[in-house]
């Protein structure tokens, strides 16, 4: 499918980026299992690999089977372009890398995967590069955080783990008057319940080992972008708008304008970071995002059936879940994600940090895991696990206190999943 009539989501997310395979008629999108591809000749390769011509080189690079995730991930985003990677981890980084240098900074906000946190905090500064952390909902802290050395400012759209919602119209406001990109990590969203880009998101980064794949088979990640960010507008994007000498001198933003960033990410990112996706794990995420608005309608309607019963029930402190009528969220919620805020909130038990323990080691369907967005629901203690390199202050910050449980609410009978709550609150609380 291509130029043609504006297709609906559902539609878009089994046809975009896919045809019959050229060579068989295949209907499904082979598994283009290859590292290499021929040339047509000599100066077909020398066309390729001075990006005087789109095509296939090396695997490392592009692989059919991964363009298609590509093409279907940027339309349903809504962007120009995308390039996917090896994990969601590996998307913040390749996100990152046109963008930053040694000595500069990223604005970032407090409330993110635990692991994105330890990322920005501690890894990233053996780039060179580092993070500032602030609340997002107060923009003049987002603002006054913002100096000379800011290249990009990062939050997530639904927040891990409180299912926290940000207002990214409000934040992108913020960054573009600061003539800065903002990169949106949309994973706990996806694009069915949120478009960042139509709220003005330069960049959107996706851990598609979630909800995207869906079932909990392949990790992987990728970048879309809007395609809108004027990387010439002031000399701070040098990798974009500056001479490329791996590429005599090349200009990306001259030369491919709104593919700019999509064309580094693969000519560059790729090329020397190595952090590619394999075409395995880009059939699986093709197979899983066929059914995406399905089943994040399901996770919805059973997060906001779980969070319910949860709220009403004396062992339960208090749920974190943007989609309930009583949460501080509720009109932002409705405001900016009209079609639901996702599966994933957190739930703080009276009972604190032992109770905690032993309610996720008495669950039976909720499996204890270190993931989230799968069909099956799942719950971690965030304090004990994903955010436990954390201090108490950024675990805190990012609501995974240890009183707090985190649980990612699968397609299953909702009616079910309450029952086995019912029954490990019995033994966590006594
Ligand atoms: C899981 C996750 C990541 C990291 O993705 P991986 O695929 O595990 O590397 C980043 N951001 C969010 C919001 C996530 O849930």
């Amino acid at each position: 499918m291509s130029d043609g009539p504006t297709y609906g989501f559902d539609t878009l997310q089994i046809h975009a980026g896919a045809r019959p395979d050229p060579a068989t008629g295949a209907r499904q999108t082979p598994i283009y299992q290859s590292t290499a591809y021929v040339f047509r000749d000599a100066d077909h390769a020398a066309a390729l690999f001075n990006l005087q011509e789109v095509g296939y080189i090396y695997s490392r690079l592009t692989n059919p089977t991964v363009a298609v995730l590509q093409e279907r991930l940027a339309t349903l985003e809504g962007g120009v372009g995308a390039v996917c990677c090896s994990s969601g981890h590996a998307a913040q980084i390749m996100a990152l890398f046109p963008l930053m240098g040694p000595g500069k900074n990223v604005v970032a906000s407090t409330r993110l995967y635990g692991g994105t946190v330890t990322q920005f905090s501690q890894t990233i500064k053996r780039f060179g590069w580092s993070a500032k952390f602030v609340d997002f909902d107060d923009l003049d802290a987002l603002r006054d955080a913002i100096d000379d050395d800011t290249r990009a400012v990062f939050c997530e759209s639904v927040a891990n783990p409180g299912g926290y919602v940000t207002d990214v119209r409000a934040v992108a406001d913020v960054a573009d008057a600061a003539g800065l990109p903002l990169i949106v990590d949309n994973t706990s969203a996806t694009p069915y319940l949120c478009q960042p880009i139509s709220q003005g998101a330069t960049l959107v980064v996706h851990s598609t080992t979630k909800y995207l794949t869906g079932n909990g088979t392949v990790t992987g990640g990728c970048i879309v972008d809007s395609g809108k960010f004027d990387w010439s507008a002031s000399d701070k994007f040098p990798s974009l708008s500056a001479p490329e000498p791996a590429y005599h001198g090349l200009k990306f933003h001259e030369t491919f304008g709104n593919l700019a960033f999509t064309f580094h990410g693969i000519a560059i990112g790729l090329r020397d970071l190595g952090m590619t996706m394999n075409p395995q794990a880009a059939h699986y995420t093709l197979m899983g995002i066929e059914t995406l608005s399905l089943r994040m309608q399901r996770h919805v309607e059973n997060a906001v059936k779980v969070a319910t019963w949860l709220e009403d029930d004396p062992r339960v402190d208090y749920v974190t879940y943007a989609g309930l009528p009583s949460s501080p969220y509720a009109d932002r919620a409705r405001r900016c994600y009209p079609k639901g805020t996702g599966g994933l909130f957190t739930v703080a038990l009276k009972g604190g940090y032992d109770a905690c323990v032993k309610f996720v080691d008495s669950l039976e369907i909720f499996s204890h895991v270190a993931n989230l967005g799968d069909t099956r629901s799942l719950v971690i203690h965030s304090a004990s696990t994903t955010h436990r390199q954390l201090t108490p202050e950024q675990q805190q910050a990012a609501g995974a206190g240890p009183n707090v449980v985190r649980i990612s609410i699968g397609i299953e009978d909702a009616d079910d999943l309450i029952r086995d709550l019912d029954q490990a609150l019995a033994k966590a609380c006594g």
